[in-house]
């Protein structure tokens, strides 16, 4: 039987780990840090069943100029990170014209869809249902405008991929969320969403089952990866970790690994910071606030704020400008509280420019695979793409897994 070298213990690593154990492939995890110390970590926790289009570039002329001028708090951009990003930016823009987006989008449906049955399993086999909410997403619109042309895009969504959806105003949207101070227009509800209060600790639990049922987490480099005979290895920091195939789950940091081996990954980096509030309020589901592009989240350690997309390099140094707007817009709608000290983080959505995870065999590389680039839904599709891995191991082919090969992605 084969023995996988899984490089990243985030959502990605671990939930693939955990679908080729199942199919009896021994495993062995490798990461440089504790298992959901990251991306995994710090995401808004949000299980997105509804999630059925993945994010698309705007092309309107209006929400363009609007991110231009850095009216919107959804997205900020910095002239000094455009040269480099301009090539995957760009790539992205041509991926987003409304008709391929509809062709990505029936593929991306067909994942996130599945993503709560995925989860299912592993929640109740590592004991993680203190962690887990099956209440929705609820998104705030604060004018009847914003409420009208979101009711409408929820509608064709319910239409085109049965996502339940229902609005809620007045005294309705009050009793769904009995937190809620000030007067938005109106409640969208997801119905179809999960939320976790501590992603991290949900990503560890996934971990401590799959040692549980054999498999082995080790601390290492996985810049360290070379081949070996006909397999691979990779320095542990207790010795050399040896498999007969090796998995890429890193992330943000698959392009790192993948340069040296000759691949030349086009990544766009959306960075998120999420900040940690003594907030009184503890809300029944998480919510974004729709014109300021935060989620709000209660979590273990307090009210957790997420910001929208920063367009930065990878290294770029911190912008609080989202957080902070986003703090003071929120604080219209629910009780922030005091921040709490060193509960700000930041880190980097893994997103590609055709808005695909790559999951499937490294075109030019016997026994390497990849399963990483899941953009805004990485916590959510963490066990969905590792179980689609594990059975393109075992030989499966068919339309989805054609649409996420490495292979039919130009690389
Ligand atoms: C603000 C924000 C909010 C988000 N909200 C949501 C949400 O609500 N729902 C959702 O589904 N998704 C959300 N996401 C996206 C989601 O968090 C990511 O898609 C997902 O966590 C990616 O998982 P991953 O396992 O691929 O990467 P990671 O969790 O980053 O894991 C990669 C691992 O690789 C390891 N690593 C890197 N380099 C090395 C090396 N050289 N050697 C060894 N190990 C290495 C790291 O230590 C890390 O553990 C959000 C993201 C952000 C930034």
């Amino acid at each position: 039987m084969s023995h996988f070298i899984v490089l990243g213990a985030g959502m990605a690593g671990v939930g693939a780990a955990l679908a080729l154990q199942a199919r009896g492939h021994g495993v062995t995890v490798v990461d440089r840090r504790e298992p959901g110390s990251e991306t995994s970590h710090g995401n808004a926790g949000v299980i997105q069943a509804e999630a059925a289009e993945p994010y698309a570039l705007p092309r309107d002329l209006p929400t363009l100029l609007s991110y231009a001028l850095g009216r919107s708090n959804d997205v900020l951009w910095h002239l000094r990170d455009l040269p480099g990003a301009a090539p995957a930016l760009w790539r992205y823009f041509r991926c987003s014209a409304p008709q391929r987006h509809a062709r990505t989008s029936q593929i991306y449906a067909r994942l996130t869809a599945r993503a709560t049955d995925d989860h299912a399993p592993l929640v109740a086999a590592s004991n993680s249902e203190g962690l887990i909410r099956r209440t929705g997403l609820g998104e705030f619109h604060r004018s009847e405008r914003s409420l009208e042309t979101a009711a409408r895009n929820a509608e064709r969504i319910g239409r085109t991929y049965g996502v339940p959806s229902r609005v809620l105003v007045g005294a309705d949207m009050t009793r769904a969320e009995p937190a809620l101070r000030g007067d938005p227009a109106g409640l969208l509800l997801w119905e179809g969403p999960w939320s976790c209060s501590d992603p991290g600790a949900l990503t560890r639990a996934y971990a401590a089952l799959l040692e549980a049922r054999g498999g082995q987490v080790v601390t290492g480099d996985a810049l360290s990866l070379r081949q070996q005979g006909s397999g691979w290895r990779v320095q542990g920091a207790d010795g050399p970790v040896d498999g007969t195939d090796a998995v890429v789950c890193l992330g943000p940091w698959s392009p790192d690994l993948l340069s040296r081996l000759g691949y030349r990954v086009p990544m766009v980096w959306k960075r998120g910071y999420h900040g940690h509030f003594a907030s009184p309020a503890q809300l029944v589901r998480p919510y974004l606030d729709a014109e300021y592009g935060v989620v709000l989240a209660s979590m273990t350690l307090g009210l957790r704020l997420s910001t929208g997309a920063e367009l930065v390099s990878r290294d770029a140094p911190r912008t609080l400008r989202q957080l902070d707007r986003g703090r003071r817009a929120a604080g219209e709608l629910v009780e922030i509280g005091a921040p709490i000290e060193d509960g700000i983080w930041h880190g980097h959505r893994p997103c590609l420019p055709d808005m695909l995870p790559l999951v499937g065999s490294a075109p030019r590389h016997r026994g390497l695979w990849f399963d990483f680039g899941h953009g805004h839904q990485g916590f959510t599709l963490g066990p969905t793409t590792g179980a689609m891995l594990a059975e393109i191991v075992d030989g499966r082919r068919d339309d989805l897994t054609d649409a996420l090969s490495p292979a039919n992605r130009g690389l």
